[in-house]
């Protein structure tokens, strides 16, 4: 078939077979680059582009299991925008967007690298921080809820300001399994709420025996 054209029916063959395998090397390349922003899209929270919660619940699990081998302690804040619903209906629900984005920004700009940020559900958000005691964990709470008091947000002409309750718990206190620690910060915020909101509350501050009567009540 070469014979009369003066091409070298080698170097055709391996000209070809090199073309075929570098298509195939940048198909390749180009699938494994989508399949993993695919996976970063599918742990990522779309508003404010932090972990979402099932994620968060996949780390939990994860730094317990960590945390065993280590025999370290961990902890875990829940943070919930005060009657979120009245910033939206008074500013509109684009405002109510943007106060999440910036409270996710100040979050980022008070935890450690090896901390996690997540988007638990609409004005709800977890931080898990690993190696950390309630102590520890409330020094930072408290500071996070003192700046977000302070933040002043404009948005078209007005300015809006808001506050934050916060639940932590650690694994000290009764919690070595994902959901333990998840109901209990979870049963710390509630009692932030149920006294008034705008506040830290650390879950051993109540006994088990408080917090069913509180709830039990309500
Ligand atoms: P509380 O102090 O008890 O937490 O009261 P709240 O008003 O913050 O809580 P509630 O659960 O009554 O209302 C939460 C509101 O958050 C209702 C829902 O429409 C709004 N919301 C949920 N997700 C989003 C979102 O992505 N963007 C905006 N703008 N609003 C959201
Ligand atoms: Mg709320
Ligand atoms: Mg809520």
């Amino acid at each position: 078939m070469f014979s009369n054209t003066g091409v070298n029916p080698y170097v055709f063959f391996f000209a070809s077979l090199a073309q075929m395998s570098m298509s195939l090397a940048f198909m390749l390349l180009i699938n494994t680059t989508l399949s993993n922003r695919l996976i970063a899209l599918a742990a990522t929270d779309a508003l404010t582009g932090l972990m979402n919660r099932r994620s968060l619940d996949q780390e939990i699990t994860r730094q317990l299991a960590n945390e065993k081998r280590h025999g370290e302690c961990m902890s875990l804040m829940m943070v919930d925008v005060d009657h979120f619903k009245q910033i939206n209906d008074r500013y509109g629900h684009l405002a109510g967007d943007e106060v999440l984005r910036r409270l996710a920004h100040l979050m980022q700009s008070v935890v450690r690298t090896n901390d996690y940020i997540a988007r638990y559900g609409g004005e709800e958000f977890c931080i898990l921080l690993p190696g950390t005691n309630e102590a520890q964990a409330l020094i930072l709470a408290e500071r996070l809820h003192r700046l977000f008091n302070e933040l002043v947000i404009e948005w078209e002409g007005d300015i809006v300001r808001g506050s934050i309750s916060i639940g932590v718990a650690d694994t000290l206190h009764d919690a070595h399994e994902a959901h333990s620690i998840l109901s209990a910060a979870d049963l710390a915020l509630y009692m932030a709420k149920h006294q008034g909101r705008n506040r830290v509350i650390a879950f051993s501050a109540y006994g088990k025996h408080d917090v069913s009567i509180i709830t039990a009540k309500t």
